[in-house]
């Protein structure tokens, strides 16, 4: 194999070829440290799954990043990101150098900081929810949570109100909960009955 003489540009892109494919698989090597040392263990068994589907196809991202691929490595959890999405998606990623999902929850908690009090984007117990509509005649397949019906209070209003058309988009990371405090509480309907009789 023909080694680039030292100092040219070739010499160079093969050090950054070199750098980038170490970093990928030393960012795993960090990552078990730290999965060993979580204290949650619902936390570690989801980041231990993670990491499952890391190693993987760990060995399709070095042989792209070995090619000269791109991969660049997350601001805010610093894992690898070859941001191998269709557009706008790819170069959002390139240019903000977050990974896909560090990108997903800083958008999301983008939105929720610029929300009005009154906001639809719920935080309940670090899960961030939103109500499509209470639709007591519904089909139960299309509404949210099978149609279960749910008593809300939203703290920033002191609204309280009742749906059957909730959705969830996830919980929060850890790492993004703490920009994403609760703003809504889920009541049983007997706290719910309870509040509003409070109110008349
Ligand atoms: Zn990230």
């Amino acid at each position: 194999m023909n080694r680039p003489a030292y100092g040219t540009p070739e010499y160079e892109e093969q050090c950054r070829i070199n750098r980038n494919c170490y970093n990928v698989t030393d960012w795993g090597k960090e990552r078990i440290a730290k999965i060993i040392c979580m204290d949650d263990r619902n936390a570690r068994v989801r980041a231990f799954n993670d990491m499952t589907n890391y190693l993987s196809n760990l060995h399709l991202m070095l042989r792209d990043v070995g090619a000269g691929g791109h991969v660049h490595f997350c601001n805010h959890c610093g894992k690898p990101e070859q941001a191998q999405y269709q557009e706008p998606v790819a170069a959002k990623l390139k240019a903000n150098g977050l990974c896909h999902r560090c990108d997903f929850w800083h958008d999301k908690r983008t939105a929720y900081n610029a929300q009005q009090r009154k906001g639809r984007m719920l935080v309940m117990s670090g899960w961030v929810y939103g109500d499509s509509g209470d639709q007591p005649n519904g089909n139960k397949s299309w509404l949210g949570f099978g149609g279960s019906r749910w008593y809300l209070y939203q703290i920033t209003t002191g609204k309280l109100w009742t749906t059957n058309n909730l959705f969830s988009a996830g919980d929060i990371p850890a790492d993004f909960l703490a920009g994403m405090p609760d703003n809504a509480v889920s009541l049983t309907k007997e706290q719910f009955e309870l509040a509003q009789a409070g109110r008349t």
